[in-house]
């Protein structure tokens, strides 16, 4: 950040400390030590001293400020890249690829069976820019759906169940298929 963006950063500091003292030599003082990092970055470590519980009440460190910060030119030397998702084909930023991964395969699994066992067309595409929350909500109704319908085949309810209660046994599963089963059996 440049001298003004300091200044401007050391009013922001005053009009929540009162007791924070402004002068020349401790704008060069600052100016020193902020430049070397964005004006954006540092500005959001103020916003998050000011809503801290613990150190709201006193006036900001410096080094507290920018311990963990970025310098801007280290920023630059930061590549990103692109990575190959093998289901859809298409290339995805490396910040977004542990996300898009799970979810692509995800939505790919839900429209395929939608289409089998549904007679649906669901649009992938719609799945894919779907919030966390509604995408969440979704996929466990798909997977409700899929273990109550009687065209799935075991082994496939076998494979849900597995997904959705990692921490269950293979004895757990046989006996819940078991059950589902019975049930079926007794529709018929
Ligand atoms: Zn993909």
């Amino acid at each position: 950040m440049d001298k003004k963006e300091t200044i401007r950063f050391m009013d922001r500091i005053k009009s929540h400390y009162q007791e924070f003292v402004i002068d020349d030599f401790k704008i060069s003082e600052w100016y020193g030590k902020l430049k070397y990092y964005d004006s954006e970055d540092v500005n959001k470590k103020l916003d998050e001293h000011l809503a801290s519980e613990e150190y709201g009440d006193s006036i900001p460190k410096i080094y507290f400020l920018t311990k963990y910060l970025i310098p801007t030119e280290e920023k630059g030397k930061i590549k990103h890249y692109t990575i190959y998702c093998p289901k859809c084909g298409y290339d995805i930023p490396d910040e977004e690829i542990n996300h898009h991964t799970k979810r692509c395969y995800e939505a790919s699994t839900i429209v395929r069976d939608f289409k089998r066992y549904f007679y649906k067309n669901l649009q992938k595409s719609k799945l894919m820019s779907l919030p966390d929350e509604e995408f969440e909500k979704l996929y466990q109704e798909y997977m409700n759906k899929m273990l109550s319908c009687e065209r799935v085949e075991i082994f496939r309810k076998r494979i849900l169940i597995h997904i959705m209660y990692p921490e269950y046994t293979d004895n757990d599963i046989n006996k819940i298929i078991k059950q589902m089963v019975g049930k079926e059996e007794k529709h018929e």
